[in-house]
């Protein structure tokens, strides 16, 4: 495909200053624009190249790459397969927006903000959700019901608007285009603008007897229940999209998107990390000295645990796959138990003999508010 240079779609010379381009840009952009030549795909062509030009030589690091690169660089709209530069930070330039977005941008709403085609079919809002849940629930994952409000073709009149057995009439007005013409001489010449048409609103149709059910919105706001299904392993902070579970659709358009965000509750005993599930176990010092067969809590139950005599105070144990389920594909992370040594809070008389004992047998020197105790227990001792 052949193009024609940005320099010459806009009449300008190569050395053309940012002035003259703008200036050649507003006069041909005023004279090509779609709202002054109904009906004419050549000037909707021409008016689309006039942008596409000016974008480029509006922008100066644009217009260096294109005075010295051409066409190549990159800069072709739509162009299939993006060409010399992409991926090195050219390939985005779009020339997305309608036309009329553009021709309110630059002109500040000259067109009068008039729509020049009736008003079509709108898609219904998205809709979103928070779902709290717990970790054991994202552990299983399954279905949960939520009831939400939300606006819906009203059923008596299917969206119509009109009483049932009756329709809407195309407005006489506007003859059911919705927009209405007024010309205007400005100093530039005679425009014919459009605007709304002020019979129907717009809407291009006259309801004569209005649905009861809706009062005339074609909509109405109801609670519905939704199933969601939440997959096993699931993260605080996922985003379940329902298509069509969003509101209604205007005239006819497809409903808008339901999006649950889920989050997941903190739990009382397990903290996770990815797929991985971590919690403390506490154990007394003999249980650390002498090691233990325990049975520790897992979000399906329980599982167990040894550990080994002589396990310090900070040591994690691995339990494989007793985690949360991996959400892509199966099998599930690991179950990590951080032990903790308690040390005991409050001891008999023979409980603190005992330990006196030990620490004598080891060599330590303990004992502060029980000084005779201790005494008594070194002495028991060296007597013997
Ligand atoms: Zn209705
Ligand atoms: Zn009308």
């Amino acid at each position: 495909m052949s193009k024609r240079d940005y320099y010459e779609v806009l009449g300008v010379e190569r050395s053309a200053s940012p002035e003259e381009i703008k200036k050649a840009y507003r006069r041909l952009a005023k004279q090509y624009h779609p709202d002054f030549n109904k009906d004419d795909g050549e000037s909707e062509k021409k008016f689309r190249e006039i942008k596409e030009a000016y974008d480029v030589l509006s922008d100066p690091q644009k217009r260096e790459q294109y005075d010295r690169f051409g066409h190549q660089a990159g800069f072709d709209a739509g162009a299939a397969g993006q060409q010399g530069f992409s991926g090195s930070g050219f390939g985005g330039f779009g020339f997305g927006g309608g036309i009329d977005e553009i021709f309110e941008q630059f002109f500040g709403g000259m067109g009068g903000g008039a729509r020049r085609r009736p008003p079509g079919p709108e898609q219904g809002n998205h809709l979103r959700y928070d779902l709290d849940i717990t970790l054991e629930e994202a552990y299983s994952g399954g279905e949960k019901t939520i009831n939400i409000p939300r606006t819906e073709n009203c059923p008596e009149c299917n969206g119509s608007r009109a009483k049932a057995g009756t329709s809407p009439e195309a407005c006489s007005t506007c003859g059911g285009s919705g927009q209405q013409q007024f010309a205007r001489s400005t100093p530039f010449g005679r425009f014919v603008s459009m605007q709304p048409c002020s019979e129907c609103r717009g809407e291009g149709t006259i309801v004569r007897e209005p649905c009861p059910a809706c009062s005339a919105q074609g909509r109405i706001v109801k609670e519905r229940k939704i199933d969601i299904k939440v997959p096993a392993g699931i993260e605080d902070g996922s985003r379940l999209r329902v298509s069509g579970g969003g509101e209604a659709g205007v005239r006819g358009g497809p409903p808008g998107d339901l999006y649950v965000v889920v989050r997941v509750r903190p739990h009382k005993k397990f903290k996770r990390q990815g797929s991985n599930l971590i919690m403390e176990q506490p154990i007394s010092i003999s249980q650390a000295a002498l090691g233990v067969e325990l049975e520790v809590p897992t979000l399906d139950g329980t599982a167990e645990l040894t550990v080994p005599e002589g396990t310090q105070h900070g040591t994690t144990f691995r339990l494989k796959g007793r985690g949360m389920p991996y959400l892509r594909g199966s099998g599930k992370g690991d179950l990590q138990v951080k032990i903790k040594v308690t040390v005991p809070k409050r001891l008999n008389q023979r409980q603190k003999e005992l330990l006196a004992e030990l620490a004598h047998l080891s060599g330590e020197d303990v004992g502060v508010e029980n000084k005779g105790l201790f005494d008594k227990v070194k002495n028991a001792f060296s007597g013997s």
